[in-house]
């Protein structure tokens, strides 16, 4: 049995299970090795009480190397408006599921196909129709781009302004981490004893390309060409 094949295996197993509980979904091979699941995702949730229900049609794509990186999904309906507001990528249509190392880590805790329909696309769903009652989103949710990527940073390291997290990021792309160093956070502590023990934690969650890409995100939104002033002191 080749490498493909093992893939393939896996991939019709969750997609079975997948189904058992999303009737509405199809698996398709779209090209040749790119595996695709797409229909009607009809779901039913509840959070503080309050139980949103809707049914979207959508669109999986399995990446390359799944199950090592996550799906991308998005919605072929045109129900949601592709703007920042509804964290829906104009040009992609993909949904912003949260920071891709957010996204990456929580696949990672279960790398299957139904939680990551259960636990991110239901949970992006029922905020979404829940705003679409209400006005405003159920929990605190992150600004879209620059803003939520920096305000989810500060808040994954426990730290404010950009500084430290830019500082924080460029240790985890280059992924050398000594144990007597200051902490690039800026705490004056050591290492070791500051966020050496998750920036560890975090190198299996991210490639050193997601670290660029999320910097190069955070540096354009704090740069003084950005017009959005306020962005500069979060
Ligand atoms: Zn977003
Ligand atoms: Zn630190």
């Amino acid at each position: 049995m080749t490498e493909n094949d093992v893939c393939l295996d896996i991939i019709h197993a969750q997609f079975n299970e997948l189904v058992e509980h999303y009737q509405g979904l199809s698996l398709h091979e779209d090209q040749p090795g790119r595996w695709i699941v797409r229909g009607d995702l009809t779901f039913r949730a509840e959070y503080n009480g309050v139980e949103m229900a809707g049914t979207f049609s959508v669109l999986i794509t399995l990446p390359d190397d799944y199950p090592a990186s996550p799906p991308k999904i998005c919605e072929t309906g045109e129900q949601i408006p592709r703007e920042a507001d509804f964290h829906v990528y104009p040009t992609t249509g993909n949904f912003c599921l949260g920071a891709q190392i957010e996204v990456r880590r929580k696949f990672a805790q279960n790398p299957d196909l139904l939680h990551f329909v259960k636990d991110q696309v239901v949970h992006f769903l029922y905020a979404l129709v829940y705003r679409s009652w209400f006005g405003k989103m159920p929990w605190g949710e992150l600004s879209h781009s620059g803003k939520g990527i920096l305000e989810y940073y500060n808040e994954l390291f426990h730290v404010s302004g950009h500084k430290p997290t830019l500082h924080l990021l460029l240790a985890l792309h280059d992924r050398v981490f000594h144990r007597t160093w200051m902490c690039p956070c800026g705490s004056g502590r050591k290492l070791r004893k500051c966020h050496g023990p998750q920036l560890k934690e975090l190198v299996a969650h991210c490639t050193p390309e997601d670290v660029l890409s999320d910097m190069k995100t955070i540096l354009d939104y704090v740069s003084p060409k950005n017009t959005n002033a306020d962005a500069r002191q979060p």
